[in-house]
Formats: C-alpha cells, structure tokens, sequence
C-alpha cells in the first residue's frame, strides 16, 4: 500500500503522536515507531497503525469517554468495553472469537468503528449490568444501525438458536447444514445469504454446485 510506503521520520506528527526515533521490530517482524503522545505516553507504534489513522495513545477515545459518561452522569464504562471488544472481534486475528465474527465475514460500520460517541448515543446506554449488545434481527449481519440492540443472555440464546432455516424443495435445514450439504464453507455461505433472500442464494448454489451425495444431518 502507497500509505505504507511513506518515508517516515523522527518529528513526524500523527494525530497526537510525533515520531521520536526508529524502534526494534515487534515479533511479526513489523517495524515499530518510539513515539510520544502529547499527554506524554511514549508507544512503540507500527507503521500499519500510523497508516491506518492511530492518533493517540488512547487518551484521546478516553477523553471523549469520559466527557460523555460526566454528561450522562454515568459512573461505570462498561458500553466502552463493549464497543472495544466488538471492535477486537471484528478487527484482530488474534483474539479466540475472530473466526466466528471478522473471520467469517462481520465487521462494525465505519462511523461506530471510529467512534465510540457515535455508537453510544445510537445505541443509548446499556438497560443493565445483565444486557450486552446482539446483532439483531439478523444474527449473521453486521454491527450496524439497524441490527443491533441490547439484550439479555436469554435474548440472545434465544436468538442464537433461532438460526436461519432455509428451504429449498421441501426439504428445510439450518444454514450450517445446507452449508455441509453443498461442500461449502459454512462462514461463506452465511455471507452471502446476509444480504439477500437465503433461498435464492441456496437454489443458485445447488444448481451450480450440486448436493454432497454422502451427507448425513449431524455429521
Ligand atoms: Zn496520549
């Protein structure tokens, strides 16, 4: 990418950050930046980070976060953990969930992404300590408005195992099954039925690929 590219250098400012010196290469073998915010933490910084828009050493997001909790008069963050960990779900390969969410396909809007004020005053704050946020009504859909709310465990496994059925004639199975059926990648399947009628994705898939002759429910 051209951004990666760019010839960076010691005084360079990013956001809040200037560019102190040229720092050792973190176990990925990604060059790191010492720099310096200007609340005064020094961060080791990679150049991906810096491209990608990485202004502060997070003092600016908990600025704005406790600006918007003094306003509400919120005492805990909880909703600011929240929103981070959809962000770690969608965004970093390394945490145990991606697979399931940016793995197979989900990510959070770009406004909610870049914003935790913009996601909180959408979403309000959480009802109670017992309500986290689901993707609903469709559970394979994205963080986006329109699809999400607050909602209790029980609200949620309850959403969980109202799963997308799909018919295809008369015969009725689960995505996942009808995924296993045609020899496809479940996680794809659920993307490409995220946003279109799951039946017509379902008819066009088997008439081009056919069915798994061998396959058993359950397998
Ligand atoms: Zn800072």
């Amino acid at each position: 990418m051209a951004s990666n590219r760019r010839l960076i250098s010691a005084g360079d400012r990013f956001g809040r950050y200037t560019v102190v010196s040229n720092g050792a290469p973190d176990r990925h073998r990604k060059r790191r930046w010492i720099c310096v915010c200007d609340c005064g933490a020094i961060r080791s910084v990679t150049t991906g980070d810096l491209a990608k828009g990485t202004m502060s050493c997070g003092c600016f997001s908990r600025e704005v976060t406790r600006s918007l909790f003094t306003t509400h008069g919120m005492s805990k963050t909880r909703e600011y953990k929240i929103w981070k960990a959809i962000k770690t779900r969608c965004f970093n390969e390394n945490d145990r969930s991606y697979a399931r969410y940016g793995g197979a396909g989900v990510t959070i809007c770009d406004q909610w992404k870049n914003s935790f004020e913009s996601f909180i005053s959408y979403i309000g704050a959480a009802p109670s300590s017992g309500h986290s946020i689901d993707r609903y009504p469709n559970l394979f859909g994205n963080y986006e408005p329109g699809n999400i709310r607050w909602a209790t465990d029980k609200e949620q496994s309850l959403n969980r195992r109202n799963v997308i059925w799909i018919e295809h004639k008369g015969e009725t199975l689960c995505a996942k099954d009808w995924a296993r059926r045609i020899g496809m990648d479940n996680s794809l399947l659920c993307k490409l039925i995220k946003k279109q009628v799951p039946e017509e994705v379902l008819a066009r898939l088997i008439a081009k690929r056919g069915l798994t002759k061998q396959w058993q429910p359950n397998q």
